[in-house]
């Protein structure tokens, strides 16, 4: 085992979404083609919002995506008296200060700001007060923890192993809350203090987290704690080019899920994004991890496409063995028994997009099933058509369909689509399907009566 370390650190403040399973997911590949640990960290510091509900939705879609990690699941709140006592630490080293500014002077200064033509900043106000003043004023007061990032000397370097290094003049950066007034954490102090407890040693997230890690490299380094190496890869954004949204239902793993689509066509098409070398043939996560390269990851933001992740799906469901699909079909197919479905699978494997696609068959399985096409192609061939076919079948013995088809066109005449179309749908209840040799070996003698009995009445009535 490497010492390679990783993480995914959701909030557990919503279900687990595209974007999420993204760096779930990078994380994931680093971690395994180095032969290190993959950590998962819920960051359930915001209490409010934290939901025992998600956690276990988040642990249940990373399963079932096949994201497994390494050790017990960490609670960031088990770490909550040490992310004090990093506060306490930053405070007595004067790198931490209490800001009694409120809502509607910080609004105005920034106003102020941009109305110069400046970054609309921290004016830094509170960031000289004494200590006596501000141990008094928090008597009464309310007030916020800041950074004293802006003013100290020098800069930061975010070592970045996909931009290389990434230097902020501390100038450029604010002083940011790290405790509200609620004397609730915001992110970043747990988040960082976090990773050095955990020995995280790679961090693979976002780009929109790149100033984010500037403040968070600041406070480690003040604290003298270990600085993880970063990898900032580029968003994912939606197929419109926007940002993609965890209040987006659709982008949800679990609506996916519900979709019915296979784990692997979400791993397969995501992998793939901002890493395009990838052969087209690997076809499970394994595979991919030993062939991925964190270097290849690209900094600039990729578009999803549900086609793309779909057309995943339909060659994964084409090449998933019998058994496997037939227990996918079983979501559909209740009544029908195991080794029913196994042939049915068979049956039906390569002419599905989706695995629900088997419905549109159902008359395959349910001789009173709804047919799918229209029956008109039923009338339209008539009565005497089916009867004569079923003559036909019982005089013959065995499934024989190039015999029966034969036969029936002799009988009556009809040939080309006028007797193969008003056959199949008589059988499946669709215009399109597998083989017919195939359908009715599946179907059995009997099936076929039953099937065509069943058509003579209908034309009939
Ligand atoms: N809890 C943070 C989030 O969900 C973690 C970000 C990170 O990966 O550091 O955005």
């Amino acid at each position: 085992m490497s010492d390679v370390v990783t993480r995914f650190a959701p909030s557990p403040t919503g279900m687990l979404h595209l974007g999420n399973v993204r760096t779930a997911l990078l994380n994931w590949l680093y971690a395994r083609k180095h032969g290190g640990r993959f950590l998962l960290r819920f960051e359930d510091t915001d209490r409010e919002r934290s939901e025992a509900e998600y956690i276990e939705a988040i642990e249940d879609d990373l399963k079932w995506l096949g994201l497994d990690w390494d050790g017990e699941v960490i609670f960031q709140s088990a770490h909550a008296e040490k992310h004090r006592g990093a506060l306490n630490a930053l405070e007595s080293s004067g790198h931490a200060y209490r800001c009694f500014c409120t809502e509607s002077q910080l609004n105005l200064d920034r106003k102020l700001a941009t109305s110069r033509g400046l970054p609309p900043r921290y004016s830094g106000r509170c960031r000289e007060l004494s200590n006596e003043e501000s141990v008094e004023r928090a008597e009464n007061e309310s007030y916020v923890w800041r950074l004293k990032i802006k003013n100290s000397s020098g800069e930061v370097v975010v070592k970045d192993a996909l931009r290389g290094d990434v230097s902020f003049a501390c100038r450029d950066l604010d002083d940011p809350v790290v405790v509200r007034s609620d004397g609730t954490f915001t992110f970043l102090l747990p988040n960082a203090i976090d990773d050095a407890l955990d020995g995280i040693t790679h961090t693979m997230r976002g780009d929109d987290h790149l100033t984010n890690s500037a403040y968070q490299v600041w406070l480690l380094e003040r604290l003298d704690m270990k600085v993880p190496v970063y990898l900032h890869h580029g968003l994912l954004l939606g197929q419109d080019g926007a940002k993609l949204s965890k209040r987006t239902g659709s982008h949800s793993v679990s609506h996916l899920r519900i979709e019915g689509l296979l784990p692997a066509a979400l791993i397969q098409s995501m992998a793939r994004l901002g890493h395009p070398n990838l052969p087209d043939d690997v076809a499970d996560a394994n595979e991919i991890a030993k062939l991925f390269n964190a270097e290849h990851v690209s900094t600039s933001s990729v578009r999803w496409s549900d086609e793309q992740m779909w057309r995943w799906h339909e060659k994964l469901l084409h090449a998933l063995p019998a058994i496997s699909l037939a227990n996918l079909l079983g979501g559909h197919f209740s009544d029908v028994d195991h080794e029913k479905l196994v042939g049915l699978a068979e049956l039906l494997g390569g002419n599905l997009e989706r695995v629900e696609d088997a419905l549109k068959y159902a008359r395959i399985v349910d001789v009173t099933a709804d047919f799918q096409d229209d029956e008109r192609v039923l009338r339209s061939a008539g009565i005497d058509f089916f009867r004569q076919a079923l003559e036909t079948w019982n005089g013959s013995s065995g499934v024989d369909w190039k015999g029966w088809a034969a036969s029936v066109k002799e009988l009556t005449g009809c040939k080309g689509k006028q007797l193969f179309l008003p056959l199949r749908v008589a059988l499946t209840g669709m215009e399109h399907g597998p083989e017919m040799s195939h359908v009715v070996a599946y179907l059995g003698r009997e099936g076929v009566i039953l099937r065509l009995e069943d058509v003579i009445r209908r034309v009939n009535a």
